[in-house]
């Protein structure tokens, strides 16, 4: 009867620990090709200023006598940028919504169970694949990006968040310094040769990471005057960054800027949940490769979307595991740019696919191996094929809306392999559960039709798990089947 006991005990550590087995699995694969766009890009550098918590509805909104909120982002709009709104994914908080921003790629669940503040698998991204970024802000953000992957062309910038007196009275200080700093080291560059001819080079990053308004918005709300008036801050803050650069690279017309947010917040001052408060969030773009004036809204934007467009703009790879879609209507370029550089997203992609689908037919035993039937192999060639031809026949809009078709179907494909196994081994729990509780009830039964010995002890032992398994162990995987796949 122990050794029963045991094994009884032991089956439902293998089942519990199957729960994260089936869907707490990363989507992330490697070994991919990198893949780039064969044109030169129109600009040389890419500054990424991301106000972090800063709602959609609060930037653009007026204020109470009229008057815009960010007066300059508000000009940008109005005469030289395109703008729109972005989407964030649930959990809307800022690890997740900077590397669906910087890398691309909606953070897997895995992430979770191993703790926010680690990189719990390597990933690519922008920072990454740019020959030299500069980082500025909280540190929980930038190190994510920092480490790991040959980090020596990466450089960031911290205040000690730790130290009492940082920001204590005025969380706008977390704003202030970032600019400050940024100020002072381009000062630094002029009289550094070595860091002068780096900031020269192509395919550079800044990155100005602005904790102020969540944090603001934590303690006062967003609908505070704080949370409004560090809009203002930041608002002055990008204005004179904007100009220092402009005059640094002497009016050179080859910076390309991005305005954006992490995510929203509630009206109560939280997030991470999917309101449309905490996951819409203000998307504002100007300068080198950008078209002006206008509002784009054309097609639905995400925040991952961002990584390619950075990465075309300034002509490196595409982040490797990004699931982004370039957004070719900011762009400002030839017909031939945007079909090439669209044709490299779906190549980029494509990877992903393949390398995915190999893995998993590895895994598998040929006989129950079920491939995505909706992007063959001869399909895959026939689209590149015919999409190459569009851009040598200069049908680039063909070309365009092709690649696109082809994303979405590796897209579908990538998600078809990443739930592979789970309806099997969700199946296979389930009747190991249904075969242990039948054995576990017909001892219960038998003990209890012998009147004369009464119930024994192991018998309500197991009768307490019979109760416990259907609570602890076989809702979430249920809960859990419906909510992810
Ligand atoms: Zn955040």
């Amino acid at each position: 009867m122990l050794l029963f006991f045991i094994l009884g005990l032991l089956v439902h550590f293998v089942f519990f620990g199957s729960i994260f087995d089936i869907y707490f699995t990363s989507p992330l694969v490697h070994g991919m090709t990198p893949q780039f766009t064969p044109l030169p890009p129109p600009a040389k550098r890419l500054v990424l200023f991301v106000a972090d918590g800063l709602r959609a509805d609060t930037l653009y909104e007026l204020d109470e006598n009229g008057n815009p909120r960010a007066p300059f982002i508000r000009n940008i709009i109005m005469h030289e940028g395109s703008w729109g709104i972005s989407h964030t994914r649930v959990p809307t908080e800022s690890r997740p919504g900077h590397v669906a921003l910087i890398a691309g790629f909606y953070e897997d669940v895995s992430a979770v169970a191993k703790g926010w503040k680690e990189n719990p698998v390597g990933f690519d991204s922008l920072v990454n694949e740019s020959k030299y970024t500069w980082s500025w802000g909280s540190p929980d953000i930038l190190t994510m990006f920092a480490k790991g992957v040959g980090g020596d062309h990466i450089y960031t910038y911290s205040y000690d968040a730790e130290s009492e007196d940082f920001g204590a009275h005025d969380v706008t200080k977390l704003d202030t310094w970032v600019f400050d700093n940024v100020k002072e080291f381009f000062h630094a560059a002029r009289n550094n040769r070595s860091l002068f001819s780096k900031v020269n080079e192509e395919k550079i990053v800044f990155f100005l990471h602005l904790l102020g308004i969540d944090t603001n918005g934590h303690a006062h709300r967003p609908t505070s005057r704080e949370y409004k008036d560090n809009v203002k801050v930041v608002d002055d803050g990008i204005k004179e960054i904007v100009s220092m650069l402009e005059h640094f690279y002497g009016n050179d017309g080859k910076t390309a800027f991005i305005f954006t947010s992490d995510h929203g917040m509630t009206d109560w001052g939280f997030h991470g949940a999917g309101h449309p408060s905490e996951t819409l969030t203000p998307f504002v773009t100007w300068g080198a490769g950008i078209k002006y004036p206008q509002k784009v809204s054309a097609q639905k934007f995400d925040d991952a979307d961002v990584a390619p467009l950075m990465a075309s703009l300034i002509g490196v790879p595409f982040p490797l595991n990004s699931v982004g879609i370039l957004p070719v209507d900011y762009l400002n370029n030839t017909d031939l740019f945007k079909a090439e550089s669209m044709f490299t997203n779906a190549m980029q992609i494509l990877e992903q696919f393949k390398v995915k689908m190999t893995q998993k037919k590895e895994a598998t035993l040929p006989v129950f191996f079920t491939p995505f039937k909706l992007l063959s192999e001869s399909k895959q060639l026939n689209i590149l094929r015919k999409a190459r031809s569009y851009i040598k026949q200069r049908k680039y809009d063909e070309a365009v809306s092709l690649c696109k078709e082809l994303i979405h179907l590796a897209l579908k494909g990538l998600s078809y392999y990443h739930t592979y196994d789970r309806f099997f081994l969700g199946i296979n729990v389930v009747l190991g559960f249904v075969g242990w509780t039948s054995y576990a009830a017909l001892l219960i039964i038998k003990s209890h039709s012998n009147l004369t010995r009464g119930v024994s002890k192991e018998v309500k032992v197991f009768q307490m798990l019979l109760a416990l398994e259907l609570n602890i162990l076989i809702l979430p995987h249920a809960l859990l089947y419906f909510l992810i796949t």
